[in-house]
C-alpha cells in the first residue's frame, strides 16, 4: 500500500513510520468517502490521490531544505488549501511545524477542520477567509516562514496574496505544472513590488512526476507595503 508515496519520498531521502503512512491512507479514504457528496477533487482513483495529491504536495520538501532538519518553530501557511494541499500531506511529514489552513469556500473548511480532527494534527489551525482580507490581519501578516500555495491562481496574482503573509527572510512557493517560463517572467513586476526577491525554479526530478513540475521561490526580501494585498478579487481581476 503507498508503495508511489513511499518509494518517492524514499527518492527525497524521507522514510516514513507505520504510523505516518496509517494517516495517510486514513487521509485517502476520507478524502474518497467525502468527495462523493461534496466536491473536493477531481482525482478520484486511489493511486492518483498518491501521486498527484500526496507525493506532488510534498515535492515542496525541495524548497524546504534549510528547515527540514529543525522542523519544529517552523511556520507555514498554505493559501486556498481546498482539501489540504499542499498543507496536510507536509504536515504528516513534519509534524513538529506549526501550518495555518486558509480556505475561502465553507464546505471545504468543513473537511479540512475535519480531517485535522480525525488525524489528531496539533498546531494546526483552519482558517476560514479570502487571502486578501486575511492578509492584512495583524495575527496573520508577515507572520509565516513559508506561504504556499498550489492550483489557486497564476503566479502575479499570488505574489500579491502570498507574500504579504511571510516574514522578512521566509520563502513564497508556488507548486506549478507546465509551461511555467513565461507564467515566471510576467511576474518579475508583481513579485518585487510586494516584497519578494527574483523567482527561482526547482523542476521536481521525481519518475512519478514526470509531466513538468515546478517549485517557483521566492525568498521575501522587504516588508510588503500595506496597499497589498488589493481589496477581495483584485489581485485575480487584475494582477499587477
Ligand atoms: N490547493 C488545493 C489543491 O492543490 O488541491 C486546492 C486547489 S483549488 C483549485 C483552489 C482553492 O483555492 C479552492 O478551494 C478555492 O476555494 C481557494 N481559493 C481561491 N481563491 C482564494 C482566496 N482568495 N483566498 C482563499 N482561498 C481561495
Amino acid at each position: 500500500m503507498l508503495t508511489q508515496l513511499v518509494q518517492g519520498l524514499h527518492d527525497m531521502g524521507v522514510e516514513l513510520q507505520r504510523s505516518q503512512l496509517d494517516s495517510f491512507e486514513a487521509y485517502r479514504d476520507e478524502l474518497m468517502r467525502w468527495n462523493q457528496r461534496v466536491n473536493l477533487t477531481a482525482i478520484t482513483d486511489p493511486a492518483e490521490i498518491e501521486t498527484r495529491h500526496f507525493l506532488d504536495s510534498l515535492t515542496l520538501l525541495y524548497a524546504l531544505q534549510g528547515w527540514r532538519q529543525t522542523g519544529s518553530g517552523l511556520r507555514m501557511i498554505d493559501i486556498g488549501s481546498g482539501a489540504g494541499f499542499p498543507g496536510i500531506p507536509v504536515k504528516l511529514v513534519l509534524p513538529d511545524m506549526r501550518l495555518t489552513l486558509l480556505e475561502a469556500t465553507g464546505k471545504k473548511v468543513e473537511f479540512l477542520s475535519h480531517m485535522v480532527a480525525l488525524l489528531g494534527l496539533r498546531d494546526i489551525d483552519v482558517v476560514h477567509g479570502r487571502a486578501e482580507e486575511v492578509a492584512h490581519s495583524p495575527n496573520h501578516r508577515e507572520a509565516y516562514d513559508i506561504a504556499a500555495a498550489r492550483a489557486v491562481a497564476s503566479l502575479s496574482t499570488l505574489a500579491e496574496v502570498c507574500l504579504p503573509f511571510v516574514s522578512v527572510g521566509g520563502l513564497f512557493v508556488a507548486l506549478k505544472k507546465g509551461g511555467i517560463k513565461a507564467e515566471v517572467e510576467d511576474s518579475r513586476a508583481a513579485i518585487t513590488r510586494v516584497g519578494g526577491e527574483e523567482a527561482r525554479l526547482l523542476e521536481v526530478p521525481l519518475p512519478q512526476l514526470s509531466d513538468g513540475r515546478y517549485l517557483v521561490c521566492s525568498t521575501k526580501a522587504y516588508p510588503s507595503p500595506l496597499q497589498y494585498p488589493r481589496r477581495t478579487g483584485i489581485p485575480f481581476k487584475r494582477p499587477l
